[in-house]
Order: C-alpha cells, then sequence, then structure tokens
C-alpha cells in the first residue's frame, strides 16, 4: 500500500498544535495528507485581541487560518465535515462514522492520526477520536491502517503509559510555528510552550 497520511481532528488549529511538525515532515518526503476537520470552531470564545472577530464572522476566520495553516504545513487535501463545535458528543454518531469509514475506503491511508478518547481532554475531542476508531474497526484487519492517538489529559500517562511515538520535530519547528501563527485566532491567546516545537508524541492505538 502507498503510504497516505489521514488526519481526524474537530477544530482547526488541533493538527497544528498537537502535530503539525509530525505532519510538516512527513509532507516533505512527499508524503500525501488528507485532513478531516470536524468543525470550524465556531463556538470559541478567542475573537482576538483586539478583538477582530465576532459570534457571525469567527467560522469564516477560522476557516481561513486553517486553511493558511494546512498550506503551511503541506496538507493539501482538506474535508470539512460541517458538524456543530462543542456539540459533536450528542450528534447521531451513525453518520459521522460512516462518511469517516468511506473516506477511509477512498484514501486507503496507511497511517490515522486523532484524539485518544478519553484522553484527549476537550469533549469533542474525545467524541470524534472514538468515531475514526469506531470507522477504522469496520475495516478489515488486512486494511487496517495503524492510528496515532493524541493525547494530553493530566493523568494520561498513569492510565495508559507513556507514548510509544515520540517525534523530534525540531527540523520542523519553523513550519509549526509559522502553522501556529496561522491560527491567529488561537495563537494570540495560546503562544507555543517551547516543548511543542522539539518533540510530539503520540500512542499507538490497538483498534479492536
Ligand atoms: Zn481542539
Amino acid at each position: 500500500m502507498d503510504q497516505h497520511v489521514l488526519v481526524v481532528f474537530p477544530h482547526p488549529d488541533d493538527e497544528t498544535f498537537g502535530c503539525g511538525g509530525t505532519l510538516a515532515l512527513f509532507a516533505k518526503s512527499g508524503i500525501p495528507i488528507t485532513y478531516i476537520c470536524g468543525t470550524l470552531g465556531q463556538m470559541g470564545r478567542n475573537m482576538g485581541k483586539p478583538f477582530f472577530a465576532n459570534r457571525e464572522t469567527l467560522p469564516k476566520i477560522r476557516e481561513a487560518e486553517l486553511e493558511k495553516a494546512c498550506k503551511a504545513i503541506g496538507i493539501r487535501h482538506l474535508i470539512k465535515l460541517g458538524l456543530r463545535d462543542k456539540t459533536i458528543e450528542f450528534e447521531d454518531p451513525e453518520p459521522i462514522v460512516t462518511r469517516i469509514e468511506q473516506i477511509l475506503r477512498e484514501v486507503r491511508p496507511s497511517l490515522v492520526l486523532t484524539h485518544y478518547p478519553g484522553y484527549a481532554v476537550h469533549p469533542d475531542h474525545n467524541a470524534l477520536g472514538g468515531l475514526t476508531i469506531r470507522a477504522v474497526s469496520r475495516l478489515s484487519m488486512q486494511d487496517r491502517p495503524t492510528v496515532y492517538a493524541h493525547a494530553f489529559a493530566r493523568n494520561c500517562q498513569d492510565v495508559i503509559g507513556p507514548p510509544d511515538i515520540v517525534n523530534d520535530i525540531s527540523k520542523a519547528a519553523d513550519v509549526k510555528y509559522a502553522a501556529i501563527l496561522a491560527h491567529r485566532s488561537q495563537s494570540q491567546v495560546m503562544l507555543p510552550r517551547d516543548n511543542m516545537l522539539q518533540r510530539e508524541s503520540f500512542w499507538t492505538y490497538r483498534c479492536s
């Protein structure tokens, strides 16, 4: 199978803060990346400093930021699911799982990156991570991609152990930083900690 990375996260900026360096390194080595972004982060609280967004303009602004960040990282294929921000856990799961399953069958990724259900802090992260795992589980064993799950709950290492994938992203730190700046409405209030530009960690998830 050709290499292809499929990324599934709910919010514009999850791809950047969580794994922008890893994705930039994949892109640099010519591996295609498809990103399924669940929402446009339209319920976000950050409206810029000073305010440059309001409740009406925020989704458009965050969509433009997302596209700019994807360009910086080298993500060429972006699929927007159009779900409502902060409500994924209350959605009917079946249509979402089916849509992700369809994309999995089309794209045939060798690797999927998503959030680790239960250990990714925000309910949208946990919900969409869980739906992605369900979609992968519907594929036959030989068609299943490897899944790297991203976790950052405070207690996660106590429960699920240390991450088995720790990527040195220092060679892509400048790209990740550019992508962080592209998410202007978010990065103004969430400047990167130093280690965010050095390492990114994942847990290989065993789908049942
Ligand atoms: Zn998020």
